[in-house]
């Protein structure tokens, strides 16, 4: 999955262009960069790849998601409805924009269900932010028509599903905006870094700007700017955009190699009738950077969990039900409205509220649920090693509970 398995060469000859001339900033000094413009270089990129006619760099997937928020009007007291599986990035976001996140119950997708959002429909509800967990996507025809009906704002966290495809659209260019993450660990990486892509040429005016303190980028100098609108610094560096620019370059080559491994590691997994797969909307549009799997119940899921710890072969095999990153049930800073600052008193209720609310169907789904993360580096020998290794601990579960009945 991670781009950062694959560092090399082509990587260090643009960070190296960018080390000549010493012009690490994004913006200005025209002169002393030699037609370096990393930053501009891979938002063009962007646009080509993915099909999205605009792209505003940003520090992180974090920022691009705020800076997203911000340009669509997101802000104090609007509900944004987003899944109770995501990062906690998903909801930091919506906070840091002063709205109120409104968690609702995922689906056998591990994204957004259609039905709980509707349900979740207020007078104050401005926005619907599927989050394409794990590589795979939302059913986005649902949410597009729920979105239509009641004249909403949808936002995809599209952070973890570069190169992702639903009905021939890239994943992130078919809401009002969307956003990718290149931190360390998704499927092209910065080091550090985000994107926000839109079709709205309003919009991408607002993130140009929001992204460097208000500044509207009229002139070529940047003292004399004007500052239309108070934003943030929430730049990329040269150097960032540089490692991207290579990274982006090779996508196409990850996803080929997520796609054999993710089809061989299933087809061992499949053995087993017990085990399910995750329902892909859109089968064919998985960028397949993880394979998320079923067992039949919870205890199961668990005993299998165990086993995996047991023998040493967790790593890389997820059980987002007990992980606090990902999951609800172990964001207790979120519920305890734990916050370094005083909170609105509209966001201080919508959390009291997410405290003592129930997700049981979110819980019969992730409490079943392993997601194993697909490496580019593995060869067809350790896939069929891995997954076999998987295969007998699960028949050794399944057997055990069969003798005990
Ligand atoms: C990684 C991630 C983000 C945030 O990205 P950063 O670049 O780490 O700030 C947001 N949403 C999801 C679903 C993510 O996985």
């Amino acid at each position: 999955m991670p781009g950062f398995e694959f560092w090399g060469a082509e990587e260090r000859k643009e960070v190296n262009d960018v080390l000549e001339t010493g012009i690490l900033m994004r913006y200005g000094f025209d002169g002393p960069r030699k037609g370096i413009w990393k930053a501009k270089e891979l938002e063009e990129t962007i646009c080509k790849t993915f099909g999205s006619q605009y792209a505003q760099l940003t520090s992180s997937g974090t920022s691009a998601l705020t800076t997203a928020m911000a340009a669509l009007g997101i802000g104090a007291g609007d509900e944004v409805i987003m899944p109770a599986f995501t990062f906690v990035a998903s909801f930091e976001a919506v906070l840091s924009v002063g709205a109120v996140p409104v968690l609702v119950d995922v689906d056998e997708t591990l994204t957004l269900n259609p039905d709980a959002v509707k349900q979740a429909i207020t007078a104050k509800t401005k926005c619907v932010m599927p989050v394409h967990m794990c590589g795979s996507m939302a059913n986005l025809d649902a949410l597009l028509t729920i979105c239509k009906e009641h004249c909403l704002i949808l936002l995809e966290d599209a952070c973890q599903s570069i190169g992702g495809k639903y009905k021939g659209k890239s994943l992130g260019t078919i809401g009002h905006a969307g956003t990718f993450s290149f931190d360390f660990v998704k499927t092209i990486t910065c080091a550090e870094g985000g994107v926000v892509m839109t079709n709205d040429e309003t919009v991408y005016i607002k993130c140009d700007g929001y992204t460097d303190h208000g500044h509207d980028h009229k002139g070529t100098d940047r003292g004399a700017d004007l500052h239309p609108f108070v934003g943030y610094n929430y730049r990329i560096s040269e150097l960032h955009a540089a490692v991207g620019l290579a990274q982006i370059r090779k996508l196409d080559t990850f996803l080929d190699i997520q796609k054999r491994n993710h089809t061989q590691l299933k087809s061992v997994l499949a053995q087993i009738p017990e085990v399910s797969f995750r329902k892909i909307p859109d089968p064919s549009g998985d960028s397949c950077t993880f394979l998320c799997w079923f067992l039949p119940t919870e205890e199961i899921t668990k005993a299998v969990v165990n086993e995996l710890k047991a023998q040493g072969v967790i790593a890389g095999n997820f059980y987002w039900f007990d992980n606090n990153w990902h999951y609800i049930r172990k964001w207790d800073h979120l519920k305890n409205a734990t916050f370094l600052h005083p909170i609105s008193d509209v966001q201080k209720a919508a959390l009291q509220k997410i405290a003592t609310q129930e997700f049981a169907a979110s819980d019969a789904v992730m409490s079943r649920c392993i997601c194993t993360s697909i490496s580019l580096l593995w060869s067809e020998e350790q896939i069929k090693e891995k997954g076999e290794k998987i295969v007998s601990l699960i028949k050794k579960v399944l057997q055990a509970k069969t003798a005990a009945a």
